[in-house]
């Protein structure tokens, strides 16, 4: 049985070049950080995938300061340490929108009690009237919003946000994560001080991220004390190999997949709606990522069918991969409103740039034989 990958948003395959590029990579002996031959080959690897996740988000390779991932970028953006163009004088609040990724709800390394959780419409998009209103509560704030959600894809208007936050001296931490390849994801365009990506949802290795800063925000307090590497932000010797392959893959992502994801994702959806005509997807009616698609059939449980799913060759998930394994009602659905007993049955989608045709097909055909299994079993329970 051929298998259909249909989790890109929890990590995507390896891109052909970024492979090649990790292989080119650990055949390379020095550290980055040695004077010698060996060591400057190695610097030369990582400077240039520095030039090329840069570009990617329309930034100056000197702002990129590569981490094991997005959740320590997240981590290490998320501090009240932050200078803005000389003003070396602490944030004083820090505000997240609800549906954010545990990594940035967590709220980095702000007290527990200087953080604020923002609320989001039924549509999954932030509240402006409430970031308007958190702004007028602090005097320095950083606002951590995400450019596209995780599970739902539902696109934020940051550029809007990034007008709000920035007329009440705030600073714009943007995780962008889930846009390279699909949306647009320059800092400029966007507005966003900060920005945090991460290697394996764009076609990279797992265990390398990037946080971007605008030239005139510095960090002033690393998260990882160490050697000096990353200009004294992050201590520890590099990734190179991991750094390399990210460099590779964020050059493809540049170009976007968009109409073909968007056109895939129709037939998918228009499939899923006539199968099973009760099924709702979340966020449908705001901007979302031209990959996603988040939805629940009331009665269904989202464990059974994605084992079922499993078990017929199809990798899909319920929202987060959470590293325990154990599904759990979303939090992002519960900040959209979204009743708990639909939410438990919250299945996602994710497509990416091989995915095609008759995978899609095979999707459907699959919930088409499954659909009334699962659905008949729970009303079964419920009877
Ligand atoms: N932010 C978002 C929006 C994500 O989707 C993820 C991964 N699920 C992360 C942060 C964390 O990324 P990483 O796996 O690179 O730590």
């Amino acid at each position: 049985m051929e298998r259909a990958y249909f989790d890109w948003n929890a990590t995507s395959p390896l891109r052909r070049e970024a492979h090649a590029a990790v292989v080119a990579a650990l055949g390379v002996t020095g550290n980055a950080s040695s004077v010698h031959a060996e060591g400057r080959a190695a610097r030369r690897l990582v400077e240039e995938a520095r030039e090329q996740v840069a570009h990617l988000v329309g930034a100056e390779a000197k702002n990129v300061t590569f981490t094991s991932g997005a959740t320590e970028a997240n981590m290490l953006a998320l501090t009240p340490a932050l200078e803005v163009v000389g003003r070396k004088e602490p944030r004083d609040r820090l505000f997240v929108s609800a549906i954010e990724h545990p990594s940035v709800l967590s709220g980095g390394r702000f007290a527990a009690g200087e953080v604020e959780e923002m609320p989001v419409t039924s549509d999954g998009v932030l509240d402006l009237g409430a970031l308007e209103l958190g702004m007028k509560k602090a005097q320095r704030p950083l606002v951590s919003v995400m450019l596209a959600n995780n599970e739902t894809g539902v696109i934020q208007p940051i550029p809007e946000i990034a007008e709000v936050v920035h007329a009440e001296s705030g600073v714009l931490h943007v995780d962008a994560v889930q846009a390279p390849g699909r949306i647009g994801c320059d800092m400029t365009t966007l507005g966003a001080d900060l920005l945090t990506i991460s290697s394996h949802k764009l076609g990279g290795p797992q265990g390398a991220g990037a946080l971007i800063r605008r030239d005139d925000v510095q960090i002033f307090e690393p998260l990882i004390k160490g050697g000096g590497q990353e200009r004294g932000l992050r201590g520890g010797t590099e990734n190179v190999a991991g750094i390399a392959g990210f460099g590779a893959a964020a050059v493809v992502a540049k170009a976007t997949d968009a109409p073909r994801m968007t056109a895939l994702r129709q037939r998918l959806e228009n499939g899923i709606k006539s199968i099973t005509p009760l099924a709702v997807i979340f966020g449908e009616n705001a901007p979302r990522l031209p990959n996603t698609t988040f939805f629940a059939v009331p009665g269904m449980k989202a464990e059974t069918a994605i084992i079922a799913f499993d078990l017929n060759g199809i990798a899909v998930s319920s929202g987060a991969a959470c590293s325990s394994g154990k599904v759990q009602a979303s939090h992002v659905l519960a900040a959209m409103g979204v009743e708990l007993t639909l939410a438990r049955g919250a299945v996602r989608v994710s497509l990416g740039w091989k995915t095609t045709e008759s995978e899609i097909e095979q999707f459907l055909r699959t919930w088409n034989i499954l659909a009334g299994s699962l659905l008949k079993e729970r009303r079964g329970i419920a009877a």
